[in-house]
């Protein structure tokens, strides 16, 4: 049914007759050393791990589900954040159980593309493993604006007490989200998360720009 709506083409590279080419898949392949631990200009108080650069066929794929609805690309999206979360635990970053909360989305900007989509890969990237939950439990307080085009300060200024809490969670919280730039949104769910009394012990990225 999708098929017929959208043409046939990956969704990394664009070439024909597939969704997601074998090439694309091995760029999201987690090496024994990922995710990184990357350092944002804003510093949200916790470690901070992406599983690769926002460029090429990753950078493709989040852009063509977050905007394009392209929700086929959840699974090798959700796939990687799962390796992602198995090395972390390997690592003695996280430790079984604890929840995922997904950063927030402008609640506009995702009813508008389909869904949240970070909450989809996380979702599924935990699909099978009973001891993590995930718990969309931030969301955007109203007239925040989208970040895209925003300078750091002018970033940090606009989610100043902007992220609020809608569902209460317990012990340990990994903070997932599909990008992390400048920090700003991160440092201000840490921080939303630690003022209820949640253990933020890392954030958890698919990409970093
Ligand atoms: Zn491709």
């Amino acid at each position: 049914m999708l098929d017929l709506i959208l043409p046939l083409e990956c969704g990394g590279c664009g070439a024909p007759s597939t969704k997601w080419c074998d090439s694309c898949a091995a760029t999201l392949k987690v090496h024994t050393d990922e995710p990184h631990l990357v350092t944002p200009r804003i510093d949200p108080g916790v470690p901070v791990f992406a599983l690769g650069r926002y460029a090429g066929p990753r950078r493709q794929a989040i852009v063509a589900l977050k905007e394009h609805g392209r929700r086929d690309l959840v699974a090798p999206l959700a796939r990687a954040l799962a390796l992602g979360i198995h090395q972390l635990e390997t690592w003695g970053i996280l430790d079984t159980p604890f929840t995922i909360v997904p950063a927030p989305t402008r609640a506009l900007a995702a009813r508008s593309r389909g869904g949240d989509p970070v909450l989809r890969i996380a979702n599924e990237a935990t699909r099978q493993n009973q001891t993590i939950t995930v718990i969309r439990a931030l969301k955007t307080r109203a007239m925040v604006r989208d970040s895209v085009g925003l300078a750091v300060a002018d970033r940090e200024r606009n989610l100043n007490g902007r992220i609020k809490i809608t569902k209460q969670v317990a012990g340990d919280v990994l903070l997932v989200d599909d990008i992390v730039t400048t920090g700003a949104t991160a440092r201000e769910a840490v921080r939303t998360l630690r003022e209820s009394g949640v253990n933020v012990t890392a954030v958890l990225t698919l990409a970093h720009a």
